[in-house]
């Protein structure tokens, strides 16, 4: 098995909670260099800058990098790395815009290199196990909760407020992830209601309808950002033939008619490096976009209402 020369862009909280741990435990990686604009320097990172172009061309033993930085800058960050010829890890959401991800899709084709768009709630085994569960079942009914605190998840990060940063579609977007995972037919966002504070420029809850082109079908999602104590990341459906799945705390547990199935520790980003190592060594890319597409689809149909403004 190849070892991977790999490079962190920006140093933030995933960076440094998961990708950091991940790939230090990960033998087919070696952690070669971190850049971080603020200059940090951790002792894992053989080398480290504060402009990620320094070292993508200091560094031509360098293969790939992870982008870890807030979406609205994640495209030229990545289209430099594809030039450079080295692979790219893109944290989720791949871009800011789908024409941006179409953009580095056919840059990485053409430089014959790794594009990795990543979901990191999809590496459950619970996942997996729900989406074995439901194929070939119709889906009658769908209920999402994605509700969680803002001020604990993301303290003081503006980006994700400003245009481009997705607001509640952050964490939003992996409940979405699941649901294209899992479910056996594609949805579609029918209605979106997005409520924005008066003094911010993404949305802080949103109420999403979808479907599927079926009768009679009830399948909706509600994200919030402003529920404190218990936190809320539950999934839970109704096959036409009766059968009932819970998938719940963010796709770690499942149970089939109330009987617990699976219930195991996250191991998310274990799962990505191991996946980015096989792409890697198989030199294939994996860029599956249609969590993104329905962000997209909901800001482009959805309902604006603003609610009062969000202070920190
Ligand atoms: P964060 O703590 O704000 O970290 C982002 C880092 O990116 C910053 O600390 C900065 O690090 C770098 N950065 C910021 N602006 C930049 C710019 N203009 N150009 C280059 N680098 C810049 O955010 P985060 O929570 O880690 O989230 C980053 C991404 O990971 C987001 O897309 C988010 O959705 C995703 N994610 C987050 C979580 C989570 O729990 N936080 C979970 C899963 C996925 P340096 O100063 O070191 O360069």
């Amino acid at each position: 098995m190849a070892t991977h020369n790999i490079g962190i862009i920006g140093f933030g909280k995933i960076a440094q909670d998961q990708h950091l741990p991940a790939i230090k435990g990960n033998p087919a990686f070696d952690l070669l260099a971190v850049a971080s604009k603020r200059g940090l320097k951790p002792d894992e990172a053989k080398h480290t800058f504060q402009d990620y172009r320094e070292m993508l061309r200091a560094l031509p033993d360098l293969e790939a990098v992870s982008i870890c930085t807030p979406p609205q800058v994640r495209h030229q960050i990545a289209r430099d790395a594809l030039l450079a010829g080295k692979s790219v890890l893109l944290e989720k959401p791949p871009a800011a815009t789908l024409s941006e991800l179409e953009d580095l899709k056919a840059i990485a084709k053409r430089t014959g290199v790794t594009l990795f768009a990543t979901w990191h709630a999809q590496y459950n085994h619970a996942v997996d196990e729900a989406r074995a569960i439901l194929a070939g079942h119709k889906v009658k009914r769908l209920v999402v909760n994605w509700k969680e605190d803002v001020r604990h998840w993301h303290p003081g990060q503006q980006w994700i407020w400003q245009a481009g940063g997705f607001g509640i579609f952050d964490p939003g977007i992996n409940a979405l992830s699941i649901l294209t995972r899992i479910l056996p037919e594609p949805i579609f966002i029918q209605q979106a209601k997005l409520q924005f504070p008066s003094n911010r420029d993404a949305p802080i809850a949103a109420d999403l309808v979808f479907s599927s082109g079926d009768a009679g079908e009830d399948l909706q999602a509600h994200f919030d950002w402003r529920q404190t104590g218990p936190q809320t990341w539950d999934i839970e459906i109704e096959t036409a033939d009766g059968k009932h799945l819970d998938l719940a705390e963010g796709g770690i547990r499942l149970a089939i008619d109330g009987k617990a199935i699976v219930e195991e520790p996250s191991e998310e980003y274990e799962g990505i490096y191991a996946r980015f190592a096989r792409l890697l060594d198989s030199k294939q890319s994996d860029v599956e976009d249609t969590p993104f597409r329905l962000v997209a689809d909901a800001f482009m149909v959805g309902q604006r209402v603003t609610v009062e403004p969000f202070m920190d």
